[in-house]
């Protein structure tokens, strides 16, 4: 038994490193003790059942994955609750613990929830740290702790990933909850369609027998004034039986003008959690994690590619993971090498239209201040200043010109790159040197120079 304390330590060490702190200090800090070892099942104390089931659907498969290290024998950890461990050793009854809960098929097909969006593929950043933790607890203890939970954030920031999350922990907890799954969008359309033959009691059956309800996009709501009543009514019914809401949307429940405030402020009533863009560190995690779900082989990809990617798309994770299929897609397919090079052509069509990707714009953009001032043999501060002498001027057209060209950006955001010039001096800058290039062998000559340079020092 000693032994396998000491080993336990060794493998709580591990995963301190693996995972955020937070979760490790709620979770694995406290678990010190072996209740007991039997049949090759090493079995430890953890403070309550909501540890015991959060360790078991998350955690378990990777801590026997490190115990195959620490032990010659086939071993396997189990998990029991404080007080069943009490209980035991006052009855001095043999322990037989339930099989740990299993992911199994059957349990989501019972939903409609897609069964992928699971906590222990929804990778944590600061970004969503507060969301991901308040839908865990929510998850734990449906009903109770936070009621409605409303999550908002732009699209593609993880909203509908996470809030399933929660539906299928409560559904992996307890094969006969009634979990209920709609957009909002898709509850309009139904009541519209109960409501044109008069079928409201049936509508209103649809959702009265839920125990947790998960309505994605809830600004879908706005404007449908007969939709949201009855929503309301919905509401009103499952919030006064402690029936778990969560509420996603894109914007704050005090910005969703065309919902009325009867509804909105119940929203506030519970805990409302936003999501945010990922920073770069996150966006590499993910891409990490994804690659894993897609091949075993984790080392396809070299770090500097996964980095690559994850710089180019800070926007949203729903365009980071397309990326990464993309390149994956590409390169597999026609066996060509995993780098950067490779992995820009495969992506070149989705980074063009990037234009509202500031950093890399604004790199791209620096890049070619700097080739055509070089070109032209003044300073980068000249080329953008408001000197009118024709050596400044005639390059500052040009790099206009080559940047309208190259990134489409609006003619006031390129002149905000020239010390606010206006909308009306960039168009005409743009214009004049289309014109000039009709007329003029030699700017033609500079412009396509320029074009090659700007492309090579990417
Ligand atoms: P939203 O509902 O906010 O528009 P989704 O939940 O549909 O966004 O997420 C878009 C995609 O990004 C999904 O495939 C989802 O699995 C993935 N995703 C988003 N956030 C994360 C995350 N933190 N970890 C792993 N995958 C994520
Ligand atoms: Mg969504």
């Amino acid at each position: 038994m000693q032994d396998q304390v000491q080993i336990w330590h060794e493998i709580k060490h591990e995963l301190a490193n693996e995972i955020e702190t937070d979760t490790y200090e709620e979770i694995f800090e406290s678990i010190d003790s072996i209740f007991q070892v039997k049949n090759n099942y090493i079995y430890l104390i953890v403070e309550n059942e909501f540890i015991k089931r959060r360790v078991e659907m998350l955690y378990l498969k990777r801590m026997n994955r490190m115990l195959e290290h620490y032990v010659t024998e086939r071993h396997e950890f189990r998990l029991i609750t404080k007080d069943n461990a009490q209980k035991e050793l006052q009855s001095e009854k043999q322990y037989q613990p339930n099989e740990p809960d299993h992911h199994s098929d059957s349990v989501t097909m019972k939903s409609n929830l897609n069964p992928s969006y699971t906590f222990s593929n929804f990778v944590v950043g600061h970004s969503n740290r507060l969301a991901y933790t308040s839908s865990i607890k929510v998850a734990d203890q449906p009903g109770f702790v936070a009621n409605p939970l409303y999550i908002f954030g732009d699209v593609g920031l993880g909203k509908t990933h996470l809030m399933q999350c929660v539906g299928n922990y409560i559904l992996e907890g307890n094969i006969n909850k009634r979990v209920m799954y709609v957009k909002a969008d898709q509850f309009v359309e139904d009541y519209v369609r109960y409501a044109s033959k008069k079928r409201y009691n049936e509508f209103a059956n649809l959702y009265r027998e839920v125990d947790v309800l998960l309505v994605d996009d809830i600004q879908f709501l706005a404007k449908k004034e007969k939709s949201q009543e009855e929503f309301f009514k919905l509401f009103e019914q499952l919030y006064n039986q402690q029936k778990q809401i969560v509420i996603t949307s894109d914007r704050k429940a005090s910005d969703l003008k065309d919902v009325m405030s009867r509804l909105t402020s119940r929203f506030a009533w519970g805990v409302t959690v936003d999501i945010n863009r990922p920073d770069l560190d996150h966006r590499i995690k993910i891409l990490e994690k994804k690659l894993m779900a897609e091949t075993s082989d984790t080392d396809l990809i070299p770090n500097k590619v996964i980095e690559y990617i994850a710089s180019v798309f800070d926007n949203n994770v729903r365009e980071l993971e397309g990326a990464l299929k993309r390149v994956l897609f590409y390169c597999t397919a026609f066996n060509y090498e995993f780098n950067i090079k490779n992995a820009e052509i495969a992506l070149e069509n989705l980074i063009r239209p990037k234009h509202n990707n500031r950093d890399y714009i604004k790199n791209k953009i620096q890049n070619v201040l700097s080739v055509v001032a070089d070109y032209y043999n003044i300073t980068v501060n000249d080329l953008v200043s408001k000197k009118r002498t024709r050596n400044f001027l005639f390059p500052r057209q040009v790099s206009m010109y080559l940047i309208k060209q190259t990134y489409d950006l609006p003619y006031k955001k390129i002149g905000e790159y020239f010390n606010n010039r206006d909308h009306s001096t960039v168009m005409h800058s743009v214009e004049k040197i289309s014109n000039d290039l009709q007329t003029d062998k030699n700017i033609k000559i500079d412009v396509e120079k320029l074009k090659i340079k700007c492309g090579e020092n990417e």
